[in-house]
């Protein structure tokens, strides 16, 4: 089950695809968890791909395809994947087609989970985070007891920089306007499937996994 999970930033791709993990038993590949890896054990790629984060851009094909390639090869891929967050272009779908035939894989179905902007900038910049334990927390939707203090170990909460109204009114702009041609791409490949993420987290879930199995959603 070789599957490709599109979405804005804050619309929920994430927990789809522990979800999709939970229910199919293979991998969930998200870019963001491999770029924060590699960022962490500080490589070259790591390196550069942090500047870019810092900066509120898209990080540059050549840095994202090397980390990509490098993740789909290993072994846990060869029954299926769930690949969140790339590509983002034409570009890297071409890349990310020609590395497929490489390791003679054929995509299943490319999932788009769509909210509209507005509501996406709602939910990113009230995220705080634990700079003690990494907890996550919400301003309106899961707020902590007592304001910028975690619930589980008192520590302080911060908004990330990716989370700041500016960064996130930029990279939904960036997101958009890349992403279109993306969904032509596939929508010509006869492969493309759009969910409603404005709904409730099991029935994104319903949605996506007849999508996945052929039905109509
Ligand atoms: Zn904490």
């Amino acid at each position: 089950m070789y599957i490709l999970l599109m979405g804005p930033p804050g619309a929920g791709k994430g927990t789809q695809a522990e979800k999709l993990v939970a229910k199919f038993g293979i991998p969930q590949i998200s870019t963001g968890d491999m770029f924060r890896a590699a960022v962490k054990e500080g490589t070259a790629l790591g390196k550069q791909a942090k500047e870019y984060m810092d900066a509120g851009q898209l990080v540059p094909d050549s840095v994202t395809i090397g980390i990509v390639k490098e993740r789909l090869a290993k072994a846990d891929c060869q029954n299926g994947f769930i690949l969140d967050g790339f590509p983002r272009t034409t570009m890297q779908a071409d890349a990310l087609d020609r590395t497929l035939f490489e390791l003679a894989i054929k995509l299943d179905r490319v999932i788009n989970i769509t909210v509209p902007a507005d509501e996406l900038a709602r939910r990113m910049t009230g995220r705080r985070i634990c700079k003690a334990c990494g907890s996550t927390y919400h301003v309106a939707f899961n707020p902590p007891e007592i304001i910028n203090v975690c619930d589980k170990c008192s520590g302080d909460l911060y908004q990330r920089e990716d989370d700041k109204e500016e960064t996130v009114s930029k990279r939904l702009t960036v997101y958009g306007e890349q992403t279109k041609p993306l969904i032509e791409y596939y929508q010509d490949k006869g492969l493309y499937t759009e969910i409603d993420g404005r709904q409730d987290i099991e029935k994104v879930f319903d949605d996506i996994v007849r999508s996945i199995r052929g039905d109509q959603a």
